[in-house]
C-alpha cells in the first residue's frame, strides 16, 4: 500500500480514544486538587482569622494586668474568663487558672499567621493544633478523630442538630507583658458553633457540587470525543453509495488478514469484479437506479462470503473482494456461479459481469514450510487482478481472467511501446512497406498497400501487429496514418519525378481518425504538400468503422472522393456483417478479407461466398481486391470470377521501397 495512503489511515485509525480518556484523567486531578486545596485554604483561613482574634483578646489581657498589680493583678486575669499562665522572666508561675494542659516551656514554638510571629505552645488535653517544621499552623485529623471521635456527632438519635455542639481547638499563645518582665501564655480555643458547621457543611457540598458538574461536563465531553472519532472511522471506511465498505477499508483490512500468521496456510484470491452494464443502465434509467442496483450487488456479493473473506465497493462499477481458495479450479467454478447469479440479479434484465483474479499462494521458507505473508501489498495485488480485468474490457460479455506472468509480459511491452512512440516517429524509425497488387488476369502491377514496419533499435524489428492495436487504443494512431500518408505521398511523388509508371498505392487509415470532421482536408493537404497527383493515393477503412458516425463517415467519403482520392473498404467480410454498410456508403473498391482464402472447406461454399461478393460489387460499381491469396488455384479461381486485384504472398510480401520500386 502506498506510504501516503498508509499513514492516512493510521491517522485516522490511531485509538484517540486513550489520549481523551488521559485527559480526563489529568484534568480531573487537577479540579480535585483545586478544589481540595481551596477547601483547606478556606478552613485554614478561618482557623488562623479566629485564632489572631483570640491573641489578640490575650493579648488585651497582658495590657489589663500591666495596669495593676499584687494579688489584684491574678483577679483581674481570671476575670477574663480563660485558662491562662504568667511566668516571670526566671520561668516562675506566678499565677495560673487550667495551666496544667499548657505543654512544658521547652516545646515553646514560633507560629506565624497573618505574618505575624506569635510564640504558642500546643495543649495537652487537647493537642490537634501543632506546629509544622515551618512554622505554620496544622491540624491533625487524625489525633482530632481519635481523641474526640465520639463526640463528633453533630445530631442526636432523632437526627435533630444537638444545640451545645463545637468544635473546639485550643493552643497556649505567649504575649510579653509592657515591662517585658513576664510572659502571659493564655489558652487561644479556635471554636466553630452548630451555625458555623452547618455553613461549612454547606459550603462543602457546594464545593462537592461544583467538582460534580465540571466532572459532568468532562465525561460527556470524554464521550462525545469517542463517539466523534468512532464516527470519523466509520465515514472513512463506508462507501456512501452501497452502505457498505470502500476501497480505503479493503485496502487496510485485506492487508491486516494477509498478514496474519495464522492465515499463512491459506491461499487467497484478490478480485477485481466489474459490473459491465452499469453505465448503460444508469443511462437507460437513472443514475439512482444504478446506484440502487450496485447496492443490490455489493450485499449480494456481501452475502456470498464467508467470515475471513472480504469485499468492498471501489470505484462506480468496480468491486474488490478478496476470497479464499483451495484450488484454481474450485475459485473458476465458484466466480462462475457468483458471475451466473448476479446475471440474474433483476428479472426482466440479463447482466454482465467481468472477473479479474490476482492468487496469492502461500508463501514458504526454504523448508517449504508457510510463512506468514509479511511484505504483501494488497493495492499491487487488485492492480494485478484489474489488469487480468482489463484484457476482457473489449467485450462487453462476462467473463473471468487470471493474472499470470504472461500478462506481466503484455504489461510491459505496452509501456515499452507506448514509452518510445514518440521517439520512434521523430526518428523516423517507422518504415514504409509496400505490398503490391497485381490483376489475376494480366500478372500486372495495378497498386499496392503500404504497410507500416518497425525497425526499433532497442526492441528490434517489430510487426504492426504488435504495435498497432496499443496505439489504436492509445490514439497514437492518427499520428502513424499522418506518418504513413505522408511518406507515402512522398514516395509516390519521387518515383513520378524518376519516370516510374506509378500506380496507386493505398494508405490504411484507422477508425479513430474518422471522428475528425476535417480529415478528408488534412489527406489532402498532406499529399498537396508533396505535390502528389490525388489519383494515385488511396484510402483504406475497416469495417469497424462503419459503425461509428455513419453520416459523418460518409461526408467524409464524399469529400475525399471529391478530391479524386480512391476510398476502399478494408478486411470485408471479416466479424462484423457489412451488407448494410455496402447499401448506404459510397467506395470505390472492396477489399476481401483473407479469412475467405484460409482452410478451404472442399465443397466449395467459400468459392459461393467469394463469387457473390465479386458479383454484388460489381453491381455496386466497386472494383475489388482479393487479400491474403497465397495458392496459385485461387489466383486461377478469382481471374475467373471477375475479381480485379490480388494481394497477396502469390505475387509478392510487403517489401522495402526500393525493392517496390523495381517492380514498377
Ligand atoms: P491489413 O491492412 O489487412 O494488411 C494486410 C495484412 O495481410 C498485412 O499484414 C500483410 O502483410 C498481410 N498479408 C498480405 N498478403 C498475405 C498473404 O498472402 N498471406 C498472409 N499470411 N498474410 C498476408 P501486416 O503488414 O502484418 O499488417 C497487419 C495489419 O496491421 C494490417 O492489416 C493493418 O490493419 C495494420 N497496419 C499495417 N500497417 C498499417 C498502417 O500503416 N496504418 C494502420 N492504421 N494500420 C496498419
Ligand atoms: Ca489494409
Ligand atoms: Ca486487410
Amino acid at each position: 500500500m502506498a506510504n501516503r495512503k498508509k499513514r492516512k489511515i493510521r491517522r485516522v485509525r490511531k485509538n484517540h480514544t486513550w489520549l481523551s480518556m488521559i485527559l480526563f484523567v489529568i484534568g480531573m486531578l487537577g479540579v480535585g486538587v483545586i478544589v481540595m486545596f481551596s477547601a483547606e485554604f478556606s478552613l485554614y483561613y478561618m482557623l488562623e482569622a479566629k485564632l489572631m482574634a483570640e491573641y489578640d483578646a490575650i493579648s488585651q489581657m497582658a495590657a489589663m494586668y500591666s495596669q495593676v498589680s499584687g494579688e489584684e493583678a491574678g483577679e483581674v486575669l481570671d476575670s477574663a474568663g480563660r485558662d491562662y499562665l504568667l511566668r516571670n522572666a526566671a520561668g516562675e508561675t506566678l499565677f495560673e487558672k487550667g495551666g496544667e494542659n499548657c505543654s512544658d516551656r521547652e516545646q515553646l514554638l514560633v507560629m506565624t499567621i497573618f505574618a505575624k510571629e506569635i510564640r504558642v505552645y500546643q495543649d495537652l488535653e487537647n493537642p490537634c493544633l501543632y506546629i509544622n517544621d515551618y512554622g505554620i499552623l496544622k491540624f491533625n485529623r487524625k489525633v482530632f478523630v481519635q481523641r474526640f471521635g465520639k463526640d463528633l456527632r453533630a445530631f442526636n438519635e432523632n437526627g435533630v442538630m444537638q444545640e451545645d455542639w463545637k468544635i473546639y481547638l485550643p493552643i497556649w499563645m505567649a504575649v510579653e507583658t509592657e515591662d517585658g518582665e513576664q510572659l502571659l501564655i493564655g489558652r487561644a480555643v479556635f471554636q466553630l458553633d452548630g451555625r458555623e458547621i452547618a455553613l461549612i457543611v454547606m459550603f462543602a457540598a457546594l464545593i462537592v457540587l461544583l467538582f460534580l458538574l465540571i466532572f459532568g461536563i468532562m465525561l460527556v465531553s470524554l464521550i462525545s470525543s469517542i463517539i466523534n472519532q468512532k464516527r470519523t472511522i466509520h465515514l472513512f471506511f463506508t462507501d456512501i453509495v452501497t452502505d457498505g465498505h470502500n476501497f480505503m477499508w479493503y485496502i487496510y483490512n485485506a492487508e491486516q488478514l494477509l498478514k496474519k500468521r495464522r492465515n499463512a496456510k491459506n491461499r487467497y484470491a484478490v478480485v477485481n469484479l466489474v459490473f459491465v452494464n452499469y453505465r448503460n443502465y444508469c443511462v437507460c434509467h437513472s443514475i439512482q437506479d444504478g446506484e440502487r442496483l450496485l447496492k443490490k450487488v455489493y450485499w449480494y456479493l456481501t452475502r456470498s462470503l464467508n467470515r475471513k473473506e472480504m469485499c468492498a465497493h471501489v470505484t462506480s462499477s468496480n468491486f474488490a473482494l478478496l476470497l479464499q481458495y483451495e484450488d484454481e479450479e474450485q475459485l473458476k467454478n465458484r466466480l462462475q456461479a457468483l458471475v451466473g447469479q448476479l446475471k440474474t440479479l433483476q428479472a426482466e434484465h440479463v447482466f454482465a459481469f467481468q472477473v479479474g483474479v490476482d492468487r496469492i499462494e502461500v508463501a514458504t521458507d526454504e523448508k517449504g514450510k508457510a510463512v506468514r505473508r509479511k511484505d504483501i501489498d494488497v493495492e499491487v495485488e487488485y492492480n494485478n487482478a484489474c489488469t487480468a480485468r482489463s484484457v476482457l474490457a473489449d467485450s462487453d460479455d462476462s467473463g473471468i481472467e487470471f493474472f499470470d506472468s504472461r500478462l506481466v509480459e503484455e504489461q510491459k511491452w505496452i509501456d515499452q511501446v507506448t514509452d518510445r512512440q514518440k521517439t520512434a516517429l521523430e526518428n523516423e524509425e517507422f518504415v514504409v512497406y509496400y505490398q503490391p497488387k497485381y490483376d489475376p488476369s494480366t500478372d500486372q502491377l495495378r497498386g499496392a498497400e503500404a504497410l507500416i514496419r518497425w525497425q526499433s533499435p532497442e526492441l528490434g524489428f517489430v510487426p504492426p501487429g504488435k504495435f498497432i492495436p496499443i496505439y489504436e487504443k492509445n490514439g497514437f494512431i492518427t499520428e502513424i496514418d499522418h506518418y504513413m500518408l505522408d511518406h507515402v505521398a512522398a514516395d509516390q511523388k519521387k518515383w513520378l519525378d524518376q519516370g516510374h509508371k506509378c500506380v496507386p498505392v493505398s494508405v490504411n487509415v484507422s477508425r479513430a481518425h474518422f471522428i475528425e470532421s476535417d480529415l478528408a482536408e488534412q489527406i489532402r493537404d498532406i499529399v498537396d504538400s508533396h505535390g502528389t497527383p490525388h489519383e494515385l493515393v488511396e484510402i483504406e477503412l475497416t469495417e469497424s468503422a462503419f459503425f461509428d458516425d455513419k453520416k459523418a463517415l460518409v461526408t467524409t467519403i464524399n469529400r475525399l472522393k471529391g478530391y479524386g482520392f480512391t476510398v476502399s473498404m478494408d478486411d470485408f467480410g471479416s466479424g462484423y456483417s457489412s451488407l448494410n454498410s455496402l447499401k448506404d456508403i459510397p467506395l470505390d473498391v472492396l477489399k476481401l478479407d483473407a479469412e475467405f482464402f484460409r482452410g478451404e472447406s472442399g465443397d466449395g461454399r467459400g468459392q459461393i461466398v467469394v463469387s457473390e461478393a465479386i458479383r454484388l460489387a460489381k453491381s455496386l460499381n466497386m472494383r475489388t481486391v482479393a487479400e491474403g491469396v497465397e495458392v496459385k488455384e485461387q489466383v486461377e479461381f478469382l481471374a475467373g470470377e471477375g475479381c480485379d486485384m490480388i494481394q497477396g504472398y502469390y505475387y509478392a510480401k510487403p517489401m522495402p521501397g526500393e525493392e517496390y520500386e523495381k517492380r514498377m
